[in-house]
């Protein structure tokens, strides 16, 4: 399975990319090779576009705006709300589409045995909290923490009334809170895909700070795009351990190295194990997943691919390897690199 990433892997055309941006584009028809970053959800979101030059231009302008519009949609204000009322028994209403986006969560919450659990959050500000402080959260902190998370604790219902359909949501615990970074990326990119499908786009890439990666078509050499997998120990940022090709697919990684603090020598990072407390410490120190943007297979997931691999990453690293690839057998399409804490790759 990691073999194929190898087989593929080649160093990307830069000199065609320099013609490209210099004289109007390479491979005919007009094409240019548009680009545009964004400082946004606390990483550099990268677009880049291959089309005609009005084309192109609209399509980053589109997609940058699916940006700006995740992170401050509306349905933050509804969680809020939904928080507000946890353990007082009552439903709040949401929007068909967080409906959609938390149901699937809850899917992977189920499959992963909590592993994976959107309703983390209490854990998750206190480590957070932490991790500012550089000191880990004393026991009991983390004891009274746990009683507010459990995602089967967490109830969705659809509602039919005068012909309309109403969906709603509680959370039964009080001082529950929904935490959604491990999928927010990945719901973005869905959304950028779209975008970019309704508006016949082929060629492009939105890349999220590396960590979430749409890639459709090819890139100016015409090939799949190249995508560097960041060594989690290597000595510089961007050191890289493999390159992999993306054509028609996304990419999602969940790592130790990108937010963590050391204390008396062990490190502690923003991976949490809801049925533990504590950041997961299953020997992996990334988890790389990849989904094709279509799968037969997976049809209540048609159009989630970035949801689905955004929170199967997070799921396979709170898992470890074991489990993860048990959990993966769910979802035939996906492909996974695990890589462990002494900076290798996990075989098989
Ligand atoms: P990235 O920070 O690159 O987006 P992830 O997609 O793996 O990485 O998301 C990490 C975030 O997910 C954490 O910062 C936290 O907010 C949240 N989180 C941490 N542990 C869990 C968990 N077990 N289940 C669901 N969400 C989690
Ligand atoms: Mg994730």
């Amino acid at each position: 399975m990691i073999g194929r990433f190898f087989t593929f892997a080649k160093i990307p055309a830069l000199a065609c990319l320099c013609a490209a941006l210099l004289l109007g584009g390479c491979g005919g028809g007009g094409a240019v090779t548009a680009e545009e970053t964004k400082l946004v959800m606390g990483t550099v979101a990268r677009l880049t576009v291959r089309a005609d030059e009005i084309t192109s231009q609209a399509a980053l302008r589109d997609g940058l705006a699916v940006l700006t519009q995740t992170e401050h949609d509306a349905d933050g204000a509804a969680i809020a709300d939904l928080e507000a009322a946890a353990g007082t028994g009552e439903w709040r209403e949401i929007s068909p589409a967080l409906y959609e986006t938390l149901t699937l969560a809850q899917e992977v919450a189920r499959r992963s045995d909590g592993a994976f659990d959107v309703t983390s959050g209490a854990l998750t500000e206190l480590w957070e909290q932490a991790r500012m402080e550089k000191i880990p959260p004393s026991a009991e902190e983390i004891a009274a923490a746990r009683t507010q998370v459990g995602y089967t604790s967490f109830e969705l219902r659809s509602v039919e009334e005068g012909g309309q359909t109403r969906y709603e949501a509680r959370l039964t615990k009080a001082g529950m809170k929904i935490d959604r970074g491990a999928l927010i990326k990945g719901l973005a990119l869905d959304g950028i895909r779209s975008t970019w499908q309704k508006a016949d786009i082929k060629n492009a890439l939105a890349d999220l700070g590396t960590s979430s990666i749409l890639g459709m078509g090819v890139n100016e050499a015409g090939e799949p795009w190249q995508i560097g997998i960041r060594n989690p120990r290597g000595e510089r940022a961007g050191d890289a351990l493999a390159v992999l090709p993306l054509s028609n697919e996304v990419l999602s990684a969940s790592g130790d190295d990108e937010r963590f603090f050391l204390y008396e020598g062990r490190r502690y990072h923003h991976l949490i194990d809801p049925r533990t407390g504590y950041p997961a410490d299953t020997g992996l120190a990334s988890v790389v997943v990849t989904l094709p943007l279509s799968a037969e297979d997976l049809p209540a997931w048609q159009g989630h691919m970035g949801l689905l691999s955004d929170m199967l990453s997070t799921a396979v690293f709170v898992l470890g390897p074991e489990a993860g690839r048990a959990l993966l057998a769910d979802f035939p399409p996906a492909l996974v690199i695990l890589i462990g804490t002494d900076g290798r790759l996990v075989g098989e």
